[in-house]
């Protein structure tokens, strides 16, 4: 099995593209209202874009208004690690992939029933595998 949090920057360099990089590995946010993902609602899940882990399922995807694809549960349970972030004056709970630790951007106590829990999530940091559709086969 695939030790992701022994990859270097190197590795990351050269898998990500730039702005990828800037998000996932160096903790940055994309523009809101940009991105690839938070305008989407067809069936199919989101996986790490950096590690492919399952992170989201589109059931729990929600429009927040807030430029973001967000979501009020995970995936699976010990997919994602959460930290204390305190940057830029504020403080808020980080939401990092536990595969290979990537950032993914925050979860906030405002979101919907039944969790009451907002994942906010970088498209960049998501790559959307589309269900199968079955109705081809
Ligand atoms: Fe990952």
């Amino acid at each position: 099995m695939t030790n992701w949090k022994e990859k270097d920057e190197n590795y990351w360099r050269e898998k990500l593209s730039a702005e990828q990089f800037e998000i996932c590995r160096e903790k940055g946010t994309e523009r809101p209202f940009t991105g690839e993902y938070y305008t989407e609602t067809s069936p199919g899940k989101y996986v790490c874009a950096c590690c492919e882990n399952t992170l989201f399922e589109s059931d729990a995807k929600y429009d927040s208004g807030s430029g973001w694809p967000s979501f009020f549960a995970q995936a699976e349970e010990n997919g994602i690690d959460t930290e204390t972030d305190t940057s830029r004056g504020m403080e808020r709970t980080e939401i990092m992939c536990s595969h290979c630790g990537s950032h993914l951007g925050h979860v906030f106590p405002d979101g919907p029933k039944p969790t009451g829990l907002r994942y906010c999530v970088n498209s960049l940091s998501l790559k959307f595998e589309p269900e199968a559709d079955e109705s081809s086969c």
